[in-house]
């Protein structure tokens, strides 16, 4: 056999384990009983130190170094190169250290779920310390320049530094918060018409509707309910997607499909062929991120979107919107209104609870904030950034899921999948004749190819920042952002006369 099927062979393996793990972890989150948290936490831990003991093997080294003078097409020589770079930096973290860790999530997830219930951070805190522990000495194992957070932002974030992030979160800062402050000022826009009752299944089913519309292939995945809605897949052919259903509230159930809906297209535009290979899998969190909020937010917040699809809609919800029209809809589903759940966010404000976390994780990792402090941190900066009292632990420092997964470095991706989409949207409305009209009618199909053929069929083929530049002729820039919400909020609110 020849060197390179034998390095498909066994990223395929490991592909394999991470796979069943991710499995599992589903099951976690949409089916297990609860009576069963600690055996399954075993096995996650199983199942983790087992892939990374195959992927850090020294055969694995040896099909490598066999590789890097083999003669292979351009697309096999990034494969390897991906993974020859991957393979010395986890080489360096030994196994019973990505076990303790596994193990320390599991734990530190019960109690997170727990201390969320009982509003009170006091019961989570010790195991979240214990995990920030681990993830400090991570960053040892991994190795960073400058920033120890560095090494963590670089697991979702390939090359994305501190840096960097201040130069965004600065802009964040200086251009978004005085266009906010330019809302508060203007008149006000109602978003009554969404907290009515709309029956469960109903929602549900036009959900699918919706996924379907976009493009999402159901043969290919499944769709679920869980309290945090999520995309996991198992490779291109099994993509799953989760939402929550609010029957007093339209827009939890509306938002988070279709939010997921793209991050599931991005999984299922992947090739199957590239299966277990860089190539197959998706480039950054960031990019991911750009495909939900493409279709959340430039897509399935657009006025374009709901010209087409209000109809039907109201013949679902006859009562609740018969009376009203695309354009009220559309203003009250893009209403600017600080709230302290993130994941209830509007568009704009949404960026400063990233820039919270942020500004947070990066403390905790210069040591220069203590987990015991941390709740306090976090109500002082939610008033300073977003003028609000946090009530209890629950809708503050306990909302999030991520720091129990012993995810620091995953917030920021949020914000840089937003700056992207702008980007790429704008790039799109360029490149395809018509496909603001195919949006209103019900037809995005182009808009699909374009992104598949673009974004997702490379899989880790580019860095991030070449394959912005590929499609769109720059890297990230801001303003793209910017001039998008510009545009969309000048046309929901009267900003003209408004002063700050
Ligand atoms: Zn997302």
């Amino acid at each position: 056999m020849n060197t390179y099927k034998k390095f498909t062979e066994r990223m395929q393996k490991i592909a394999d384990i991470n796979n069943s793990a991710a499995l599992l972890q589903w099951d976690q989150e949409v089916y297990m009983p609860p009576k069963s948290a600690g055996r399954r936490a075993q096995q996650l831990s199983t199942l983790a130190g087992l892939a990374h003991e195959l992927f850090t093997a020294d055969d694995t080294g040896h099909l490598l170094d066999e590789l890097a003078n083999a003669d292979l097409s351009e697309a096999e020589k990034a494969n390897v190169s991906y993974t020859k770079a991957e393979y010395d930096k986890y080489k360096k973290v030994p196994k019973e250290f990505v076990e303790k860790t596994s193990a320390a999530v599991s734990k530190a997830f019960q109690s997170w779920n727990n201390a969320k219930q009982q509003k009170n951070f006091a019961l989570y805190a010790p195991d979240l310390e214990a995990l920030l522990e681990l993830k400090l000495q991570e960053c040892e194992y991994l190795g960073y320049e400058e920033h120890p957070y560095n090494a963590q932002l670089d697991i979702y974030e390939k090359n994305m530094t501190v840096d960097q992030l201040e130069v965004l979160f600065g802009q964040v800062k200086a251009r978004l918060f005085p266009f906010i402050e330019k809302i508060y000022h203007a008149e006000q826009v109602s978003d009554e018409l969404m907290y009515q009752h709309f029956d469960k299944d109903k929602q549900w089913d036009y959900g699918i509707e919706i996924l379907k519309q976009i493009g999402y292939d159901l043969d290919a995945g499944r769709q679920d309910v869980s309290s945090h809605p999520f995309t996991t897949n198992f490779s291109a052919t099994d993509v799953r997607v989760t939402t929550r259903i609010d029957e007093n509230n339209l827009s939890e159930m509306l938002w988070s499909t279709i939010h997921e809906g793209g991050h599931a297209l991005y999984e299922q535009g992947l090739k199957d062929e590239n299966y277990g290979l860089p190539s197959g899998a998706y480039l950054t969190l960031g990019m991911h991120e750009s495909q939900s909020r493409l279709w959340e937010n430039n897509v399935g917040r657009s006025l374009n979107f709901w010209q087409g699809n209000f109809a039907r809609l109201q013949e679902v919800f006859p009562s609740q919107l018969g009376k009203h029209n695309a354009n009220d809809f559309f203003k009250a589903m893009n209403k600017v209104q600080p709230s302290p759940i993130r994941t209830n966010a509007d568009e704009l404000t949404y960026h400063f609870h990233v820039l919270i976390r942020y500004e947070i994780e990066k403390e905790l990792f210069e040591k220069k904030l203590k987990v015991a402090d941390l709740k306090d941190k976090w109500n002082a900066m939610y008033k300073q950034y977003l003028g609000l009292d946090i009530k209890n632990d629950a809708e503050g420092v306990l909302q999030d899921i991520h720091w129990s997964h012993g995810s620091f470095g995953y917030f920021p991706t949020y914000s840089i999948g937003s700056f992207y989409a702008a980007q790429f949207y704008a790039q799109a409305v360029q490149d395809i004749p018509g496909v603001e009209d195919d949006i209103r009618a019900k037809n995005p199909a182009k808009l699909l190819e374009w992104l598949q053929k673009n974004i997702h069929q490379y899989g880790r083929r580019y860095k991030a920042d070449e394959l912005c530049k590929r499609v769109t002729g720059e890297i990230l820039n801001f303003d793209y952002f910017m001039r998008y919400i510009e545009e969309k909020y000048a046309s929901i609110y009267d900003l003209s006369g408004v002063g700050v």
